[in-house]
């Protein structure tokens, strides 16, 4: 089981007391994605650190971007992309989320590639072939990479205290799966209460969590029940 927080554009959480903390809970990969500026502060605590982003290019005129191998050369393990708040706020596109995963994956990261509906594909009966399209343009660029994780972010779960059904999580997550066979977590208002339910869903390898990942407890809480839930 995988469990990824999100920090956002948050300070997050002490690194070393986070460390200490997760050093006692088995049975889980627990992984940081803290703000760029924080990143060396969380592997140097020993935390398996991943960036919010990542560009394809290896350097060159890219304001506000970083690289594949500034992260590597620093010792972050991976990097999320195609995070919803990516392709809502700053226009990120499919092809671009695409690009950003397979550069990452060439260079040697892991990826956590997010896909997900609004609320209005969803009303509108379009979640499936949202799903089709996302996954697809990942599938295209890197195939069913070992380095390579998918998240399940419903987009109208993200923040909102609403989370998704169990029932509805592993039914998009068994129709993400049968397109791309990569381990995919959830993701959407996780907290240490609706944690174990989701993941006793077979088709949920662990969670990306937001909110709740920015508190020591409540990170280590949902850590405890994705162990928990494969023991
Ligand atoms: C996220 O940021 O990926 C997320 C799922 O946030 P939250 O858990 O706060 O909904």
């Amino acid at each position: 089981m995988i469990v990824a927080g999100n920090w956002k554009m948050f300070e997050g959480p002490d690194p070393t007391a986070l460390a200490r903390r997760l050093e006692s809970i088995d049975g889980v990969d627990a992984i940081v994605c803290p703000p760029y500026v924080s990143l060396a502060r969380c592997v140097d605590a020993g935390l398996t650190t991943y960036a919010q982003n990542v560009h394809w290019e290896d350097e060159g005129a890219f304001t506000g971007e970083i690289s594949p191998c500034m992260l590597l050369e620093r010792d972050v393990a991976g990097s999320l992309v195609g995070h919803s708040e990516r392709r809502q706020y700053f226009g990120e596109t499919d092809e671009d989320v695409a690009r950003r995963a397979k550069s990452a994956l060439a260079a040697g990261l892991n990826v956590i590639a997010c896909v997900g509906e609004t609320q209005e594909q969803r009303n509108a009966g379009d979640t499936e072939t949202v799903l089709r399209l996302q996954v697809d343009a990942v599938r295209v660029a890197c195939g069913p990479h070992d380095r390579l994780v998918l998240a399940y972010e419903p987009v109208w779960a993200i923040g909102t205290g609403l989370t998704a059904t169990p029932e509805l999580a592993e039914a998009a997550h068994a129709l993400i799966k049968s397109l791309l066979d990569v381990p995919v977590l959830y993701g959407g208002s996780v907290k240490p209460d609706n944690a174990a339910e989701l993941m006793a869903q077979p088709s949920v390898d662990g969670a990306l969590v937001g909110g709740a990942s920015l508190d020591v407890e409540s990170f280590a809480a949902i850590c405890q029940a994705a162990a928990a839930s494969r023991s």
